[in-house]
């Protein structure tokens, strides 16, 4: 278990004005994803001692769902995200979703996975935001960060409403005042992503927060 170090900005990557509820990204990161052959025939070598989940990577529908392995769509269990049966949905199988909070167009804050407020990143508080800090980290996330022109949605931009911008002010002095040495990054910090398409550490730096809870590493956008 690893001391809390960062907390990290994103982006839903949705365009500017859509909301986005929690129910939408529980689907995203959580729904049932269909393996790689690739990624199969890696997991068929690294199992190659457990003959109960090889049958299962060998099955031609196989899913993978909140990390685990399921031969087909009826081998999954009886549960829904938003009310749908995780049978019809599709996602990425993460067994965990990729923010702690998120911060909807109105400015509610909306809590995706618990946490408690010590200085420790325990197991059921780990979110899968970025790869390689997770377990140092707690991620929240905004809805937005594309331009809505671009139907394509290569174009990035900050569109945090006044309404979120307020709310993830309040989010970042409220966790510095709970974690005095803690660091504020973006997602763009620790990946070669635009997310969550605006410069954090000039961002915290203009509102005020203190050079010691800013992490100064490069910004890719
Ligand atoms: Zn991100």
């Amino acid at each position: 278990m690893k001391q809390l170090q960062y907390f990290v900005i994103h982006c839903t990557a949705t365009p500017e004005g859509r909301e986005v509820t929690p129910d939408d990204i529980m689907q995203w990161h959580l729904a049932p994803r269909f393996p790689s052959p690739q990624e199969i025939e890696t997991l068929i070598k690294a199992n190659a001692s457990k003959p109960a989940l090889l049958n299962i990577l060998r099955s031609p529908n196989v899913l993978v769902y909140k990390g685990n392995y399921y031969s087909d769509v009826n081998a999954l269990p009886n549960e829904t995200i938003g009310g749908v049966s995780i049978k019809r949905l599709r996602g990425r199988g993460w067994s965990r979703v990729g923010y702690s909070d998120m911060i909807m167009l109105d400015g509610s804050l909306v809590n995706l996975t618990p946490y408690d407020d010590d200085n420790y990143v325990e197991p059921w508080e780990i979110t899968n935001g970025a790869s390689g800090i997770n377990g140092l980290a707690r991620h929240i996330v905004y809805a937005g960060g594309k331009d809505k022109t671009d139907l394509s949605l290569k174009t990035n931009k900050d569109t945090r409403t006044p309404a979120q911008n307020e709310t993830l002010k309040n989010w970042v002095f409220n966790i510095i005042a709970k974690h005095p040495t803690i660091k504020g990054a973006g997602h763009n910090q620790f990946a070669k992503k635009a997310c969550p398409s605006f410069n954090v550490p000039q961002w915290l730096k203009s509102i005020g927060v203190a050079d010691v809870n800013i992490h100064h590493s490069p910004v890719f956008l």
